[in-house]
């Protein structure tokens, strides 16, 4: 509401001054001023239009071949253009928005990513890409800054879209396609980790919760039309509840959802629970003991019963301790064994390919805790090793 309060007012204060000018200028002043005026609403529009009628009549997803053009690429999928800076302003926001350049940065210093090893950096994906799912009316709505603060939920309505779209929504289209490419990396080698995404809030027609592309639907949406996938499993264990691929997955019968969230935090959407098939109880300041517990009980009982061709794991680390969004109370140690227990199920007992999307969790600790845990994985379940094998079978 503030957030449309302020457009308003903004607007306002736009035609108060043309209004001005017009009365104070010479002879053509006021239509040079009437010009601006119309050009300020006018032009996102008109934009849009070309651009949407450019992506229909001439636009073509790029040949899905992902299979053959990403085959030797280690499943770990990243891009510098993934962090979201500002002129080095971001240093003095309290979350970290540069936990992916951290995440990259730790698994470089540890050793699971070498300068010999080839990593897979997406690009920004075409309006015909990003047309496949999201709303002609959402993506028009983003060329206004106060949609886009208020899908953030971030007070920088006063900067202008097109900063916003060059340092948020370009990181975060990037992100989405590399989710995308990250399963079908997992088809080819059982497993993916994009160092981003997750944006669990977002769905095909509006954004919230700093989420606005809805990367988990675009790789249902992707497995589906390029690998024939039907039966998908979507385990959401940020601590919020993940209520925009719930939206969008309430008529599909063939997604199940679990999700572990604290119900008392944001966003307590309960049209979106419907769409949950398994709820695993979380409640506020849970601790390792009773948490990890639910998953290992309630989990195994699902790749059972609904067994899946595709498991999508949304990694959240907003239920680590002291997290002030989260409200959980769950250690690093609690963290890395989480995971690991999703990998074992995944990777091991069940053999069902998993691609794993990082979501929240911007504490200045979570990068380190994240890169732990992706150490412990490739580790544990000798996931270099299988990769280089996989290579070695196709030459
Ligand atoms: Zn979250």
């Amino acid at each position: 509401m503030i957030y449309t309060l302020l457009n308003i007012f903004s607007s306002l204060g736009s035609l108060a001054l043309t209004i001005y000018g017009a009365c104070n200028t010479a002879k053509y002043g006021h239509i040079m001023w009437a010009a601006s005026l119309g050009y300020f609403f006018a032009h996102p529009i008109v934009n849009e239009i070309l651009i949407n009628l450019y992506a229909c009549i001439f636009g073509k997803l790029e040949k899905h071949n992902c299979l053959t053009k990403l085959r030797d690429h280690f499943p770990i999928v990243y891009s510098d253009a993934y962090n979201i800076t500002a002129f080095g302003l971001e240093k003095l926001h309290p979350f970290d928005s540069c936990k992916y350049h951290r995440v990259y940065q730790g698994l470089r210093q540890m050793g699971i990513i070498d300068s010999s090893t080839k990593i897979h950096e997406p690009q920004i994906p075409s309006r015909k890409f990003l047309l496949e799912k999201m709303s002609a009316l959402y993506l028009f709505k983003l060329n206004y800054s106060a949609y886009i603060c208020k899908c953030l939920e971030v007070p920088l309505f006063f900067l202008p879209a097109w900063f916003l779209r060059l340092r948020v929504l370009n990181p975060m289209m990037r992100a989405t396609q590399g989710s995308v490419d990250a399963s079908c990396l997992a088809m080819k080698h059982g497993w993916a980790i994009n160092l981003a995404g997750g944006y669990h809030h977002a769905t095909c027609s509006g954004g919230g919760g700093f989420c606005i592309y809805p990367d988990i639907t675009f790789i249902v949406h992707f497995s589906r039309k390029h690998h024939g996938i039907r039966k998908i499993l979507i385990i959401d264990l940020d601590a919020h509840q993940g209520n925009g691929h719930e939206r969008d997955m309430l008529q599909d019968h063939n997604v199940h959802i679990i999700d572990a969230y604290n119900p008392y935090i944001y966003p307590g959407d309960q049209q979106a629970e419907l769409a949950i098939k398994t709820r695993i109880s979380v409640t506020s300041y849970d601790d390792d003991t009773s948490y990890l517990n639910n998953l290992e009980v309630q989990i195994p009982e699902v790749y059972e019963q609904f067994r899946p061709e595709l498991v999508i794991y949304n990694a959240g680390t907003d239920c680590m301790m002291n997290d002030p969004l989260g409200r959980l109370n769950i250690t690093p140690e609690g963290i890395v064994q989480r995971d690991e227990l999703m990998f074992q199920m995944a990777v091991e007992r069940f053999k069902v390919p998993i691609v794993m999307i990082l979501s929240g969790g911007y504490q200045m600790t979570n990068a380190p805790v994240i890169a732990d845990s992706i150490q412990n994985l490739v580790k544990k379940f000798d996931l270099k090793r299988k990769f280089l094998n996989n290579l070695h079978k196709d030459q």
